[in-house]
């Protein structure tokens, strides 16, 4: 596929279901990691900013366009992107995915207790996944985390730290999780949690 640069970021303009055939390929394969960037205007705009952070977001595998204004400006440098895919509805697609083959999910990120009551939501809608275990995002975000995180084996990798402490996060500790998919999710735990 494509890609699509806004901002000196490249999206990458493939639909949600191909992104999920690739996704859902390579976590069967179990031969490596994927790192996914929801890419939304204050993202780009942090890239713009700081090249460090850039650097984070280039070492994902895909970033995709979360949001109308990344669509709309691809249609404004006469590029279109095929489809938005957005972090919030990828959290729930990938929960569902965990639940319907049994795979486990981290929830790292928020407010002391709010990763917990969203785990807890999300096993009443996706009765049949496995919580690897969560933790609140203010306890730190260094190596002996990532690795406490790592030691649960999950499959799937939420960082719930707000750009751009998640992609950088991801960037700096992916390597400790071989075969998860890890992506950075916002304030997605405080949407879950209700
Ligand atoms: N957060 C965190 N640790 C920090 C800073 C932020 O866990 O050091 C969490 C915060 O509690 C919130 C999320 O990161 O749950 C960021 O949410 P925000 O709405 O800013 O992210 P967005 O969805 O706008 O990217």
């Amino acid at each position: 596929h494509d890609k699509v640069t806004i901002v000196d970021v490249p999206i990458d303009n493939l639909t949600k279901n191909r992104l999920l055939d690739v996704v859902y390929n390579e976590i069967e394969q179990k031969q490596k990691n994927i790192f996914i960037v929801t890419a939304n205007p204050e993202i780009i705009m942090s890239a713009k900013k700081s090249k460090s952070y850039r650097d984070s977001i280039l070492k994902a595998d895909f970033i995709v366009p979360d949001g109308s204004g990344v669509m709309m400006a691809s249609e404004i440098l006469q590029h279109p992107l095929k489809e938005k895919i957005t972090g919030y509805d990828l959290v729930h697609t990938f929960l569902s995915y965990a639940s319907e083959k049994r795979k486990s999910v981290y929830f790292f990120g928020s407010q002391e207790g709010v990763a917990v009551d969203a785990a807890i939501n999300a096993i009443k809608l996706y009765p049949n996944i496995r919580i690897a275990g969560t933790k609140n995002g203010y306890l730190g975000y260094g190596q002996e985390i990532a690795e406490e995180i790592a030691s649960t084996n999950p499959d799937f990798v939420f960082i719930g730290l707000g750009a751009p402490l998640q992609e950088n996060w991801a960037a700096k500790y992916k390597h400790l999780f071989p075969n998860a998919v890890v992506m950075g999710v916002g304030g997605s735990f405080d949407v879950l949690a209700g």
